[in-house]
């Protein structure tokens, strides 16, 4: 496993679910499993997203940086980021997004999830905390992955399931446990410096000047 594999800026690996999503090759059987597991519950779990590479963690990143896409606060509304110091709006973003290089989206092996049997055809997809809540559309795919993942039903867990104080509870991320774990500490802080010292992205130098408490705040969760 090398640090492009890592960090999202090579598709080794990755195998094509349908066109423009990827999944870790190991993790495409898995998947298909979970949607079957999860129709017997009479749910149409489908997959939101896969594989993200490093660009478009960038793009994602750079986009919120700038103020072309709104930073949401933990209730889904849009947060005001004008009067934060610059590591506050660092914060704010890595809230709900991953830091470039740093997203388990980058390894193939998480998936992020919604059930498109619970809502109309013509939905918008948010991903957030409302739709997951006990009165949102989706709290029957909610409670089911907690059954699933703690019955230990399905190989995948939630490694956002719980609120740690860095990143938002992400009821709907999943990841597979048994290929994940392999990325999870392979991932050191050093190379994590040296991609972003390469990188043009926004609040470089906060991020820089941060990284240790970045990487054990937003990273290294739970570690
Ligand atoms: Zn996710």
């Amino acid at each position: 496993m090398n640090i492009e594999q890592l960090t999202g800026q090579s598709e080794t690996r990755l195998q094509e679910l349908f066109p423009g999503h990827f999944l870790h090759e190991q993790v495409i059987e898995p998947y298909r499993m979970l949607v079957e597991l999860a129709a017997k519950a009479g749910l149409d779990l489908r997959l939101a997203s896969g594989f993200r590479s490093f660009d478009q963690q960038l793009a994602i990143w750079n986009a919120k940086a700038s103020g072309a896409r709104p930073v949401l606060d933990d209730h889904g509304k849009t947060l005001v980021m004008d009067d934060l110091s610059d590591i506050d709006k660092v914060r704010s973003i890595l809230r709900w997004s991953a830091l470039p290089g740093a997203s388990r989206h980058h390894w193939g092996t998480d998936i992020d999830v919604w059930d498109a049997g619970a809502v109309n055809e013509d939905y918008q997809l948010q991903l957030v905390s409302e739709e997951y809540a006990p009165d949102g559309v989706f709290q029957g795919l909610n409670q089911w992955l907690r059954e699933v993942t703690a019955s230990g039903g399905s190989s995948f867990y939630r490694p956002y399931e719980i609120d740690r104080g860095g990143i938002a509870p992400e009821p709907w991320h999943l990841s597979y446990r048994s290929v994940a774990e392999g990325f999870e500490g392979a991932l050191d802080q050093l190379q994590l410096r040296k991609v972003l010292e390469n990188t043009d992205i926004l609040f470089k130098q906060t991020i820089l000047d941060n990284l240790d408490e970045i990487y054990h705040g937003y990273v290294r969760i739970g570690h």
